[in-house]
Formats: C-alpha cells, structure tokens, sequence
C-alpha cells in the first residue's frame, strides 16, 4: 500500500512514513493509492465482534508492510485499553430512528482518543524499531492537543509541542493539557486563534531547514494515520444498526473535516452509508461551500463549540481530491487560490461532493436551544458540538433509514456552556475528578513564526 499527497508533488510513502511525516512535502495531504474494499460478507462478519478485532480487520489492508499482524494487534489492545467503556464507542438510541454515537470514552473524553491513542501506540512502536527521535508539533482548538499531550506523555524518542489558542479553550481542556507532568509535553498558549495555531505549524513544516533540524512529526488531522483510526468506529455503529443489509446516514459535528472523511472513507471502502451529514456551528465555512460551491475564509467567530471553530478546513482538501477526481494538478491550484482569498468549486466537483455529503449549520441560540430541550425531554446532556450536530441531524432525518450523529465529547469538557444552557452541571468522570486541583504548567508565544521554532529548539531533546 503506497501513499500518495493530494498535491501531487511530495515522494510516494509507505503508510508507516506517511505517519511518521504528517503533512507531504509539497504541502499536501496524504492519501492511500487505492482505497481498498471491504466484501459484503465481510462488513456482515463484524456483527458482534469486540471494538479492537473490528479495528484490526478494518484497518489492516491499508498498512502495507508497516507493522506484523501480531505487533499490529497489540497496538490495537494497547491504544483501548484505557477506554471506560467495553463497547468503546456505544450507540445510544436518542429518538425515532436516531441515535448517538458516544466517542467521549477515552482517557480525555473526545473523539480525538480514538485516533490519538492508536497513533501513540504505533510511534513509540515504530521508533524504538528505528531508534529514530521525532519532535510532535501540533495546533489544537482544545481537544487534539489533550488528546495528543495523553498519548505521547513520557514517551522518550518523542517531544510534543502543542500550539492553542490563548483563552480560547475551555478550562477542562487547558487542565488537561497544562497538568501533565512529564517533561517532554509542552502546550503553547499561542496569541491568536486556531487557524494561526493551524497556519504557524504548516509553516514549520514548510521550513524544511527547522523540520529536517528537529525531525519534525504532525499529530494533526492531516496525519492519515489519524482519519483511518477514525473510519472504524462508522463501520462498527453501521453494522450494529443493520449494515451492510440496510444504509445508515451519519451526522458529523465538523471542524476541520477528519472526522467525516473518515465517513467517506468508510463510505468508499463499501459501508452503505446513505448521507454524511456535515454539521457546522456559526463558523460555517463548510455548510456554505456545500451549498454555493464558494469557498471563501472570513474570519473566526468564537463560539460555546471551540473544537469547531475553524475557518480552514484541513481535511476538506482530502475531500477536494476526489471529488475533482483524483486531480492533485487542480487540487494544488486551487490551494493557491486559497492563499488569496478562496476559490470557487467547479460545478463537476461540487455535484461529486453534493453526492455524499449534506450540510446545516447551528447558531449559538439553536446549540443552547438543543442542550436544554434533550435535556428536558430525554435526560441526555450533549455537549455544545454534539449539540450542533443533534440540531442538524434533526433536519435530516429520513423515515426508514437510521440517522447516527457522532457525539464527539463528554459534555463533562464544557461544563460551563452545558450548565447556562441546561442548568445542571456536568460532573467530571471519576478518574478525572481532581483536575482543578493539579498544577499547571503554561507558556504564552506570540503569533511569530521564528520565536515558536526557537523556543522548540531549546526545548526539545534532539
Ligand atoms: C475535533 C472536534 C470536532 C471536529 O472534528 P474534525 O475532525 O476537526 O471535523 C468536533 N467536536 C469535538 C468535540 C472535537 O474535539
């Protein structure tokens, strides 16, 4: 199994290097050659079967040689083992054909776990084979960074650095990332907002002089190693609701657009799904481009749904790719375009998008509007992005074909937000119930390209 970037220009890799290198060289993104297919009989084949061996099978035949099938299925014990739950991601039912899809299990209680914990795994696998060192510079809206801090703490072929935005992050979500004790994790309180968090890593990547210095690794969603993790869980809830004899749809709380890629992935290797949902808050960048093929970046607006407030979409570029049919020449243009102010889909592409992908938006009213009443009328607190994606699943839903909306964090994350809205307050799960008491660790950088890098060489043990 080859990797190749979306862009056209970066060497062909191995899955395990593509891991390794994050973002390709040219800017891209990488992505399998082919996607393989799973059989009818096979889908069926995971009725019933525990989380971990579904991931094995799901995922084995896009690591090529990376990793032996025994190695590779202790990866995979490894990376769940701290879950709280035995299903890993449960379905709930929520209403009349819908349901919830709860990814909060993990040791930090989102979704980033499920793709954070496997990878984890997988590096400190691959480096002690190697002997190599890697230094993780990733940007995070909250929740990656937690996620990415959990899974790499005191592993020692391994730094991490974390760039978030200052004050833009809730409180559970900074504790997680600034208690940790172990010196080799390091979060960035950065200046700015998450797409100059997002843009001032894809420029250390493009310093190849810094990235070759400190042999650079990406943790972000564009790490392809990440969106796989991802596809298993939609196949694992899929076949609990009847798949592969009949379709689901899937609504995905978005942001930067791994979380339903991997829908699409899991679409593309045979699931029957039906619809992929795109729900957005009131940074809907995606829901806009969805509907008047424009897409056209105009500044975030903060919101009580941090993780997705983002205005480039990574992954959407993933997206791009296909639907211009696998054209990396028209891909990288228009990421030039992009450079300049946006870029209009052409109408093939557009109609190759509309083809899988539905889109809604959810204002801040609706978000708080949406907590209280599934509160009231179901006892479920959502978290404020599970909430966007319930509200938008909502006006999806279709009769005879099971909606699931992805709950992508324990509302426990957002307390406050879940208790102006609700007027209960969400208690922290039990292993994490002395979070306010332990000391933080906090750096502020500014927005600054040359003093990130270098606060990152004095830091990191390379
Ligand atoms: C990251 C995140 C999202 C958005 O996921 P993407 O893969 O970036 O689209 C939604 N909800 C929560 C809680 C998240 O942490």
């Amino acid at each position: 199994m080859r990797y190749i970037s979306t862009r056209g220009r970066a060497p062909v890799l191995s899955f395990e290097e593509a891991m390794l290198t994050g973002l390709a060289r040219d800017g891209g993104l990488y992505l399998p050659e082919q996607i393989p297919q799973l059989r009818h009989a096979e889908i069926a084949a995971l009725e019933g079967v525990p989380y971990e061996a579904a991931a094995f099978r799901i995922m084995r035949p896009f690591l090529g040689e990376s990793f032996d099938e025994g190695v590779f299925q202790e990866i995979i014990a490894r990376a769940y083992a701290g879950f709280k739950h035995p299903a890993r991601a449960p379905l709930k039912q929520l209403g009349d054909g819908h349901f919830l899809l709860e990814l909060f299990h993990g040791p930090t209680l989102a979704f980033k776990d499920f793709a954070m914990q496997l990878i984890g795994q997988m590096f400190e696998t691959s480096l002690k084979r190697s002997g190599r060192r890697v230094c993780i510079v990733g940007a995070t809206s909250g929740d990656t960074g937690s996620a990415a801090i959990e899974a790499f703490r005191g592993l020692d072929a391994v730094d991490v650095f974390i760039l978030y935005p200052h004050g833009r992050v809730s409180e559970v979500q900074r504790r997680q990332m600034t208690t940790p004790v172990e010196s080799n994790v390091h979060a960035l309180a950065l200046d700015g907002d998450f797409d100059d968090c997002q843009a001032r890593v894809k420029d250390m990547f493009n310093d190849f002089e810094f990235r070759d210095a400190v042999g650079l690794a990406g943790v972000n969603s564009i790490n392809w190693a990440r969106v796989l993790a991802q596809v298993v869980y939609y196949f694992t809830a899929a076949v609990s609701l009847g798949a592969p004899h009949r379709k689901v749809s899937f609504t995905v709380p978005t942001g930067n657009f791994g979380d339903v890629f991997a829908g699409y992935v899991a679409k593309r290797m045979g699931l029957p799904i039906d619809r992929l949902v795109v729900a957005t808050n009131q940074n809907d960048i995606l829901h806009r481009c969805l509907t008047t093929a424009q897409y056209r970046p105009d500044g975030v607006i903060p919101s009580i749904s941090p993780s997705m407030d983002i205005q480039v979409s990574s992954n959407f570029e993933r997206a791009l790719f296909y639907a211009y049919g696998e054209d990396a020449r028209a891909v990288a243009q228009l990421m030039d375009e992009l450079k300049t102010g946006g870029f209009a889909v052409s109408q093939g592409a557009a109609e190759a998008l509309r083809e899988s992908f539905d889109s809604g938006r959810c204002d801040e009213d609706q978000t708080r509007a949406t907590i209280a009443r599934l509160s009231e009328t179901t006892g479920e607190l959502l978290c404020p992005h599970t909430a966007v994606g319930v509200h938008v699943a909502e006006e999806h839903l279709v009769q005879g074909t099971p909606m699931i909306t992805l709950a992508t964090a324990h509302p426990a994350k957002f307390p406050d937000a879940v208790e102006a809205a609700s007027g209960r307050h969400p208690p922290l799960p039990p292993a994490m119930s002395d979070l306010y008491e332990r000391s933080e660790r906090q750096h502020r950088v500014r927005n600054d390209l040359g003093a990130i890098e270098e606060l990152i060489r004095e830091r990191a043990r390379i």
